[in-house]
């Protein structure tokens, strides 16, 4: 198994997690230049404004979609919601920070507490969080070869959600696979891209070593911004071992801010941590405190609110769907709001599962939702009439999701008259007696070349066909005659 140290040395390293991600919203977090993610940018300091850029006697607005989609974790985190949270100001002098200061959240956070279970090592963890809130980024930073330094604006005041973990991880592997389930998390619920390697999902491990066996919490230093899993385990590492070696050799650990220097393998000092105290922390005195209310929390979604786990549950226990598949549709609402949509409408629960964990799933990764579910029910409707075949119906369904078409206009325009209307046997003797060469192969052993045979009248059916029915149908045409 992978350790973060050798377990001869008698020391545990104690792991607490920070992670900062970018919330996907139309704009930015106080004002309403576009929200878009720093890969994406050609131009520099592009998406900029009075706002943003902190000029004097602007006024900042929060950003009402952040807001539900950080409540939609902490809901799905179990976390207690403030049901008021407070802005405040975090004071310090930087070029990427042209205000000079950030406005983020401190003694009243968005949320607070709460859980993430995770799997590692073929075992349920439990990771406990602290808090959850809201703040905004900074502006990118650059230095050019001949020393000079470039500012971007861009990502400055782009919504950020802040997920600090309890220090409950020992192991740099465990952090991984915490970051992992959160990615993931994070991902499904749509409340970030969590792109690692675009930086837009970036964390900031802080770590302590004890002696093993030993319950005390010693003097911590964090590592800056670390933008993959690999650089993780590393810098962990390091640290881990730079600090053993402190405490071996008879001096202490001070607390201090960490970067870690991946050509040298090394985590050197960036600053002598700053305190609370340093950042002057206040409430910002030109945005109301946040009032969540129930309809905000509507927004963030019912089905977040209920336990997800009891919606997984009831889904497997009393709709008779896999367990796999009901994870996958409770964790998302958009999956949710098909699933339950179209069951209401009186279709099959395995059925109505199976197409939005394939097909819908499929072509969400393609291209944004703008389709109902009242459409997917027309067009399980239409297969369970048997006015559709499984084929046309996958291939209306897909033409209504891209095209934003009804159901009806689709299969009008496709003509597409169902399985009934094709008799499918007339068209597979018509087939056989098209091509005798072909039966005689098959007649004579060699059966893969049915698959042509197939292939003809999936061609004549337009795709209307069923490829496992016709070919068991051919053959069987075959046998008898
Ligand atoms: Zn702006």
């Amino acid at each position: 198994m992978f350790m973060a140290i050798d377990v001869t040395t008698g020391w545990e390293t104690v792991i607490g997690l920070e992670v900062h991600a970018q919330i996907t919203t139309d704009t930015k977090m106080y004002c309403s230049c576009p929200s878009v993610n720093s890969t994406e940018l050609t131009e520099a300091n592009r998406y900029v404004c009075p706002v943003c850029l902190g000029h004097p006697g602007t006024l900042p607005r929060p950003n009402r979609q952040a807001v539900v989609r950080a409540l939609t974790l902490a809901l799905k985190l179990g976390s207690q919601i403030n049901e008021r949270s407070v802005f405040a100001r975090k004071n310090y002098f930087y070029p990427d920070l042209p205000k000079g200061y950030q406005i983020s959240q401190y003694d009243l956070p968005l949320a607070e507490g709460g859980e993430l279970p995770y799997w590692h090592n073929n075992a349920k963890h439990t990771a406990r969080l602290v808090r959850i809130h809201l703040e905004e980024d900074t502006a990118r930073l650059f230095h050019l070869d001949d020393g000079t330094a470039v500012l971007d604006y861009n990502r400055g005041g782009v919504p950020l959600i802040e997920i600090v973990s309890q220090p409950d991880f020992h192991d740099p592997a465990e952090c991984v696979a915490y970051l992992d389930e959160l990615r993931g998390l994070l991902q499904r619920l749509r409340v970030s891209e969590a792109a690692m390697e675009s930086g837009n999902m970036r964390c900031e491990p802080n770590i302590s070593v004890r002696p093993r066996g030993s319950t005390e919490l010693r003097t911590k230093t964090e590592i800056k911004n670390l933008n993959s899993f690999a650089t993780l385990r590393r810098a962990v590492e390091a640290e881990a071992q730079r600090q053993i070696e402190l405490y071996e050799s008879g001096q202490t650990v001070h607390q201090a801010t960490m970067r870690y220097d991946e050509a040298r393998g090394i985590t050197v000092p960036m600053r002598v941590k700053e305190t609370a105290d340093d950042y002057r922390y206040f409430d910002d005195p030109d945005i109301p405190p946040l009032v969540i209310t129930k309809r905000l929390l509507d927004s963030a979604g019912e089905d977040v609110r209920a336990s997800i786990f009891e919606l997984r549950q009831m889904m497997a226990e009393e709709d008779g769907i896999s367990h796999e598949m009901a994870a996958t549709i409770a964790d998302d609402r958009i999956l949710h709001r098909f699933y339950r949509l179209c069951c209401k409408d009186g279709h099959d629960n395995r059925e109505v599962a199976k197409w939005v964990t394939g097909e819908l799933v499929r072509l969400l990764r393609e291209k944004p939702l703008r389709t109902e579910p009242g459409e997917l029910s027309k067009v399980l409707g239409k297969l369970k009439s048997n006015e559709l075949t499984l084929p046309q119906a996958r291939d209306v369904f897909e033409t209504i999701y891209l095209t934003g078409k009804t159901c009806e206009a689709v299969v009008q325009e496709k003509q597409y008259s169902g399985a009934d209307a094709i008799p499918l046997e007339q068209v597979c003797r018509e087939v056989i007696a098209a091509n005798p060469q072909i039966v005689a192969d098959i007649q004579a052993g060699k059966t893969n070349a049915v698959q042509v045979l197939v292939g003809a009248v999936m061609k004549k059916t337009r795709g209307g066909a069923d490829p496992q029915s016709t070919r068991q149908l051919l053959l069987r045409l075959l046998n008898a005659g």
